[in-house]
This record gives C-alpha cells, structure tokens and sequence, in this order.
C-alpha cells in the first residue's frame, strides 16, 4: 500500500504534489477545484504540464481526487441530480487529463424523500449516464460514508447495491474510510474486530475487484454514533492497532492511501504519516 495525506492545490494544482513530498508522501489525494463551487476554471494544457513536471520532479506519481461535496448523485431533485451527473463528468474529465487513478465520491443522500434503497438505485442510474460510453481510466469510487444525516453508503450493503446497479461494473472502484467506518459502526479496534469487518466488507462488496484506496483517519466519535469527524491517529476512538494492521495486509498492497486528519493537532499529517510508515517498516 502507497501511504500519502489529502494536500492543498491552492497556489497551483503542482504544488499538491510539491506539500506531499515535504512530509514524505508517496502517493497524495487531491481537489481537482474548489470542492465547495460547482463552476471552475477550466483545466489548462499548462496546468496538465507542471503536474507532470511535479510528479517526475518529486516522484510522486500515483494519486486520486476526490470530487466535490456538492454533488449528489442520489439527490431526489431532478435538476440537482442532473447538475451533479454533468459536474461529475466534468470531475471525470479533469482527473483523465491529471491522470489519477480514481475519482473518489459519497455516494449521495436522499434527504429524507426517499428510502436508502431508492437513493442507491438513483446513483446507479447516475452513474449509468456518466459511464455510457466512458472510456477514461479513472474510475469513480464509492466511498463509504459515516451515515450523517440523509446520507447512503454507510452500510457495504449500499455500496453493494449501487454496484449491482452499474451496467460496466468493470469501470467501478471503492474507497474505505476507516473513521466512517468506525461511525457507522464496525468495528476495527483490534485484531479480531477488524478481521471480521474486513471479511464482511469483501464478502458484500469485493476487496480484489472494487477496492482501490483508503482514506486513513482515527475516529473523533464512538462507534456506531453516525457522525463524521476525523482524528488524528491514536488520538481518536479507533486506536493505532487497526492501522498496524491495515498498512501491513498484503490484501491490500494494490491500493492508495490518504490521511484526512486534522492538520492542526498532534503533528498533523506529518505525524500520523511517520507513525503509518514505522508501521509498515515492522517497527
Ligand atoms: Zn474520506
Ligand atoms: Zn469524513
């Protein structure tokens, strides 16, 4: 497994790149805009060249984006659920020309007009458009989510049925986050929790065939209590064994890794990215 943080384009799409490799990161996760508006700056052949440079010039060449929160694929809105497939397309565009291996999204929420079933069947319907004739290497990749609110995807079940949904499965991908996980209640706290939720999550989803990244993050919240909020690792409920465990299983050797802790406590990135790395190493 490549272990990298969530880093800042600002300044430049490169420069997300150039934080990475600052605090020892070998792969990054990334914005490809600004995750909080829907119209952006088109992506210029120049941006697509100095991110090139950068990779070459820090050696950091694997990466994926995640897109932005203001899309919902499940929304109950006809308008909303169109403008979210044509941003999300857009998103699909930007990391192709980038070159990320997968475009990582939260499913959707239903915002309590719909049941959890309903508003998977609308983001399998979305994705059905975006992969019409989709030829990218990118691919979407269903996050699972801490089940906050309205939101799908917080059970495997919901990623599952999404998936069962998708006519070209082969052009679909998955994300895990450990701290959603945690808050959507299974458990990873040692050995033997997290050898069960690991099995249940490739018996209902598929770890060989889906899975492609994680998001790395300790848990603020207790388990089960559905709210999502990042701690640093060891800082938090999950407690380090889980991620000893998680960066040293080979079943997951294939996949990208991505702190989204906070960056203002206990060393931030760079800390927690330290102690993922001392574990990899057998230390
Ligand atoms: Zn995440
Ligand atoms: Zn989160």
């Amino acid at each position: 497994m490549l272990l990298g943080a969530h880093t800042s384009i600002s300044g430049g799409l490169y420069k997300s790149l150039e934080r990475g490799a600052e605090i020892g990161c070998e792969c990054v996760q990334i914005f490809s805009k600004n995750q909080q508006q829907w119209k952006s700056k088109p992506l210029l052949p120049e941006d697509v060249t100095e991110f090139k440079e950068a990779e070459k010039r820090t050696g950091i060449s694997r990466f994926f984006i995640h897109d932005s929160y203001l899309i919902n694929l499940g929304s109950p809105d006809d308008e909303k659920w169109r403008r979210s497939i044509s941003a999300f397309e857009d998103e699909l565009e930007r990391a192709n020309k980038l070159g990320a291996e997968v475009l990582v999204f939260h499913p959707g929420a239903h915002l309590k007009q719909m049941t959890d079933d309903e508003c998977c069947d609308r983001v399998a319907d979305a994705l059905n458009l975006i992969l019409d004739g989709y030829e990218g290497a990118c691919k979407p990749a269903i996050e699972n989510t801490a089940g906050q609110g309205s939101n799908i995807g917080w059970r495997f079940e919901h990623i599952a049925r999404i998936i069962e949904g998708v006519k070209h499965k082969a052009k679909m991908a998955t994300c895990y986050d450990t701290a959603h996980a945690f808050a959507a209640g299974y458990d990873e706290r040692d050995e033997k929790a997290f050898t069960a939720t690991f099995d249940e999550y490739d018996m209902v989803v598929g770890i060989k065939k889906y899975l492609r990244a994680f998001h790395i993050n300790d848990s603020k919240v207790e388990l089960a209590k559905r709210v999502d909020r990042h701690e640093n690792l060891g800082h938090g409920h999950i407690g380090l064994k889980c991620f000893e465990l998680l960066v040293n299983d080979k079943r997951f050797d294939h996949c990208i890794a991505a702190l989204e802790t906070p960056m203002e406590t206990h060393g931030g990135h760079a800390e927690d990215l330290k102690k993922l790395l001392k574990f990899r190493a057998g230390k």
